[in-house]
């Protein structure tokens, strides 16, 4: 026997599990965008209002009409960026090499919330993406398609057309919304940004970042026992996963989007009364990314923060929340937000004074 062979063995011992658990690095880099985008290659393309990448994002947004609040589960990708495609109907890519695991086609989209849906489930797992290892491997779905272009059971590579975009199903723009989930029982939707991160995509994606952070410490009132702050983050913010409110030692005021879709499925669209003990948030942004300078247009949800307190114009390119802490003691002094994102990024900040004090 070789000498070497001992060592060979046991380095293919060491690393054979490895392996098995973590994707090829190769693979994880083919990542694709899935609609293509012309600015996105260019070494000068800076992200701003007129050219995102992402026009809706995971979590709550303030939704038109009576309802107030909607709970989106993916990424809604913006498909009106190319004079080369003035209706933006874009080839749609499969973002990693994986199996078509599902195509819904029902003869009337429009009938459908999804419209025309494709499901990829992909070899790479979560764990290559730092989350947990037992989310399983990656599965993708593409939603609102004008055509689809796979069929069940087929292989794909990292880039292959799946689709064009379209708007069949429960909306009214074209669009592709993207949806990424982990296997757990049912198919649980998670935050897209775990894929497509700062690190990944560093020009179109943000980091969440203290110094980008636009934090208004608004009313402290003490006989209502409640806090009202409100943060403005960059549009591209994606991976935002919610706020805590910590008072004291008390961190209980907390809400985490990707938990909205994990544990309270059935009540995600009910609005935000009730979701999480002790705190409320009222999204500042409409579906489709709209100005937050419109929430103080006339149809402001009545009773909302907004409406006491308006969003200064100017701010409306931004990501925004009111969030509203309820059933604080009345001494309560030291009260924190607490900025957490899905790649495990923590801002702390601590209330420098408040706008307005109420109460005594
Ligand atoms: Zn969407």
């Amino acid at each position: 026997m070789p000498r070497s062979l001992p060592c060979l063995l046991s380095l293919l011992a060491l690393t054979a599990p490895a392996a098995l658990a973590a994707p090829r690095k190769k693979g994880s880099k083919t990542l694709r965008w899935p609609v293509p985008n012309p600015a996105f290659d260019r070494p000068d393309f800076v992200p701003s209002s007129d050219r995102r990448q992402i026009s809706g994002i995971f979590g709550p947004r303030l939704k038109w009409g009576s309802a107030r609040y909607d709970h989106h589960e993916g990424f809604d990708f913006y498909a009106y960026f190319d004079p080369a495609h003035p209706r933006g109907d874009h080839d749609v890519f499969a973002v990693l090499p994986g199996v078509v695991s599902e195509v819904i086609a029902p003869s009337n989209p429009e009938r459908t919330e999804t419209g025309n849906k494709v499901v990829i489930a992909h070899e790479v797992p979560w764990s290559a993406f730092g989350a947990p290892a037992e989310w399983g491997k990656v599965i993708t779905g593409y939603l609102h398609l004008s055509r689809i272009a796979v069929r069940k059971g087929q292989t794909v590579r990292a880039g292959e057309v799946v689709g064009t975009a379209g708007a069949t199903g429960y909306t009214s723009t074209v669009h592709l919304h993207f949806n990424a989930y982990r296997a757990s029982g049912r198919l649980v939707n998670v935050n897209p940004a775990r894929l497509f991160s700062p690190k990944r995509f560093p020009r179109a994606v943000a980091r969440l970042d203290k110094r980008s952070l636009d934090v208004d410490w608004i009313e402290r009132d003490r006989a209502s026992g409640t806090a009202l702050i409100r943060v403005l983050l960059p549009y591209n913010a994606y991976t935002l996963d919610g706020f805590a409110v910590v008072v004291g030692k008390d961190a209980s005021r907390a809400v985490s989007f990707e938990y909205v879709s994990a544990n309270l499925r059935d009540r995600r669209d009910t609005g935000d009364r009730g979701l999480f003990p002790g705190l409320r948030l009222f999204p500042l942004r409409y579906n489709g990314g709209g100005a937050i300078d419109r929430v103080n247009a006339r149809n402001q949800p009545a009773g909302w923060p907004a409406a006491r307190y308006p969003v200064p114009m100017g701010k409306g390119v931004r990501l925004g929340f009111d969030i509203l802490a309820t059933d604080l003691p009345p001494d309560a002094k030291r009260i924190k937000l607490v900025v957490f994102g899905v790649l495990g990024e923590k801002i702390t900040l601590k209330a420098p004074g408040w706008r307005h004090l109420r109460g005594a």
